[in-house]
């Protein structure tokens, strides 16, 4: 029996992918909470993907820009066998679509298919799909930005040595903020992706 304890996240480019060598940051995105609405009991169709308000334009900001756009996503129902692989990567193909109608770019999507008690390395909190990208792309960690919506995703991104920026459009609430350690706490918090690209774009 294959022992798959240390398969790594599945990684899938898409056209729209940025050229040359020189190293460049990268906005990652983290998708349910982000891009979608969150849903408690996972999204297992088309039908249950809802883009927030404000997502497809703020992904279209980026498109000019020179970031490498990559979505980073835990997606554990497929390790536990709530959805199978083909309906998560067909989610994505749609998603892709629907961002480049609305004159956005996603140069990847890179997620972790395993189940938590698995212990892989790309599951965040842990930075296994950063290093991914990094190994597939010439990405600038240090100069790159990840916008999640959970406080995994704030551990992933200092575990991978980016900037974490929290959206308040997911799972976490005002609330549950104030419970966290000073050392996460103390981050930029915006209310949703729109608000966070619009601030970092003007940043640039
Ligand atoms: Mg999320
Ligand atoms: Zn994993």
């Amino acid at each position: 029996m294959m022992d798959d304890n240390q398969a790594g996240p599945v990684w899938t480019a898409f056209e729209s992918q940025i050229g040359g060598s020189t190293p460049r940051p990268a906005i990652f995105l983290d998708r349910d909470g982000v891009i979608n609405q969150n849903r408690s009991d996972y999204v297992k169709s088309w039908e249950e993907f809802e883009f927030l308000p404000g997502a497809l334009n703020a992904i279209a900001q980026l498109a000019s820009s020179h970031f490498h756009v990559i979505v980073v996503t835990n997606q554990s129902a497929i390790g536990r066998g709530i959805v199978p692989s083909p309906v998560v990567e067909a989610i994505h193909d749609r998603m892709v679509r629907e961002v480049t109608r609305a004159g956005g770019r996603i140069d990847a999507v890179v997620y972790c298919p395993h189940e938590p008690k698995r212990g892989c390395l790309c599951r965040k909190p842990a930075p296994g799909m950063f290093h991914e990208a990094v190994a597939r792309l010439p990405v600038d960690l240090p100069a790159s930005v990840f916008i999640g919506d959970a406080q995994s995703d704030l551990l992933a991104a200092r575990a991978a040595g980016c900037r974490p920026v929290l959206v308040m459009s997911g799972r976490t609430t005002p609330e549950m903020l104030e419970t966290w350690d000073a050392a996460i706490r103390d981050i930029v918090v915006e209310k949703d992706l729109l608000t966070a690209v619009t601030l970092l774009l003007r940043n640039e």
